[in-house]
């Protein structure tokens, strides 16, 4: 009994473990000599002691404060990198990305039990922000999103960054005979190190990988991934469940019949 209840606690201690790691940042791989000088220092004034710093200087009758109409983006950054890093009250981004991930199980869990024999089901996920994470890369850039360094960072293994939750969600598919297919605005430069890092991620099984090609560089991501979708539709299959971090991923034609929206504090794509 003891050695059960021993056996039931370590399963627990495990299980907690699993839940704590996908609901906090991934450790990244240190690059020795690589990292810029960064401008989001790793300790941050809050939110709250920055608007009291603001104020002071308003109230003070010596100081010629000046129109500051837009938002500081270096305080923006901290927030972001607070946010990122589960750090301070300001919310954690991959607590709420593993909560929407499990929202889409739960959507995917509802299409499967009322699936019909011989019908073809697919389920279409985005790359970067909802398969794999680039947030190693993006917090090297101080989160300035660079799209030159970003494309050369794709090619690496460090690129091979899941995010927990869409690989669950990956396997729950094919245990249930839906095929999963990736849409991605990545260009088809990139196929083969985006083949290479999907499977090392854990992404093995996919039926399609869809990246632009030719005339599909210059279209709107909207008008791109629609057309992608449609050829998913027109082999006879229903998209039971589309899920991306772009609103891009998610309208236009062929959607998907539940469109799973993860959160992206990083960039936004038209
Ligand atoms: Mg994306």
């Amino acid at each position: 009994m003891r050695a059960k209840l021993r056996f039931l606690g370590l399963v627990l201690l495990a299980t907690e473990m699993a839940m704590a790691q996908a609901a906090g940042p991934p450790a990244c791989p240190v690059e020795p000599g690589s990292r810029p000088v960064s401008l989001t220092p790793a300790k941050r004034p809050t939110a709250a002691q920055i608007q009291q710093t603001a104020e002071k200087g308003a109230a003070d009758p010596t100081v010629i404060i000046s129109a500051e109409p837009v938002g500081n983006f270096g305080v923006e950054r901290y927030r972001l990198a607070d946010y990122a890093e589960c750090v301070g009250s300001g919310g954690c981004y991959w607590a709420d990305l593993d909560a929407q991930t499990r929202r889409a199980e739960a959507a995917l869990d509802r299409v499967i039990a009322l699936k019909n024999p011989g019908e073809k089901l697919a389920v279409v996920l985005d790359i970067d922000e909802t398969s794999m994470s680039g947030f190693c890369e993006m917090r090297r850039e101080d989160y300035g999103f660079l799209i030159t360094e970003m494309n050369h960072w794709m090619t690496t293994p460090q690129a091979a960054m899941p995010i927990p939750g869409t690989v669950r969600l990956f396997n729950k598919a094919l245990s249930a005979g839906v095929d999963v297919f990736f849409i991605t605005g990545r260009w088809d430069e990139l196929r083969e190190a985006t083949v290479k890092n999907l499977e090392i991620s854990g992404f093995k099984g996919w039926k399609g990988l869809a990246l632009r090609v030719g005339r599909q560089k210059q279209m709107a991501t909207v008008e791109y991934k629609s057309q992608e979708r449609q050829k998913i539709v027109d082999a006879g299959y229903r998209i039971v469940l589309n899920m991306g971090d772009q609103w891009s991923d998610l309208n236009g034609d062929a959607r998907g019949e539940v469109s799973v929206k993860l959160p992206n504090p990083f960039y936004y794509l038209p």
